[in-house]
């Protein structure tokens, strides 16, 4: 059976913390699906549009990945895509309290798909999209933080 893992995330920017986390886990499934969430109740600052936009920019050339995006739950749309696993990064302890939660309710729900964690490599502990997207709405420099295939400049976010 072919092994196909489902990354969801907000991913309000994409970061190379995310960048690094599906490079590593290439050699683990036949193919990934980058899942952005798409919560009509959560307002985002990067349109969806642009979300999926950025990260198709950063695995062009990799056949195996694949950009999509979903409403609802993670767990219903890993079964209507054949996935039967659940990819998921972990930085801190905080991470891990708050994924096994949701994994091991994910798990309760939906047996067939596992959720796997990579750590994160040290020099990426302290990146996220908030602190990004901050950074970026109060006119500073976060080009290091996401990959170099997205160029920031060509993007407009949305005030929140
Ligand atoms: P969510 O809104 O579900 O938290 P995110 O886009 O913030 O979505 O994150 C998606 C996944 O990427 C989560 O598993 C998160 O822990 C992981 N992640 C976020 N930032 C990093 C990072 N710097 N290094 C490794 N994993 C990360």
């Amino acid at each position: 059976m072919k092994k196909i893992a489902v990354f969801p995330g907000s991913f309000d920017p994409f970061t190379i913390g995310h960048e690094g986390i599906v490079r590593r886990a290439l050699g683990l499934f036949d193919e990934i699906i980058i899942a952005v969430g798409a919560n009509a109740l959560k307002k985002s600052y990067y349109p969806l549009s642009v979300r999926k936009e950025m990260i198709s920019k950063v695995f062009h050339n990799e056949p195996s990945i694949s950009v999509a995006h979903y409403e609802g739950l993670t767990v219903d749309f890993c079964r209507k895509n054949g996935a039967n696993f659940l990819l998921r990064g972990l930085r801190t302890a905080a991470d891990f309290e708050f994924e096994r939660a949701i994994a091991q309710v994910n798990r309760a729900l939906t047996p067939e798909v596992e959720s796997v964690f990579l750590l994160t490599i040290p020099e990426h502990t302290p990146i996220n999209s908030t602190i990004v997207r901050d950074i970026i709405r109060s006119g500073g420099d976060a080009s290091r933080f996401v990959p170099s295939a997205i160029n920031l400049k060509d993007y407009k976010g949305e005030d929140l």
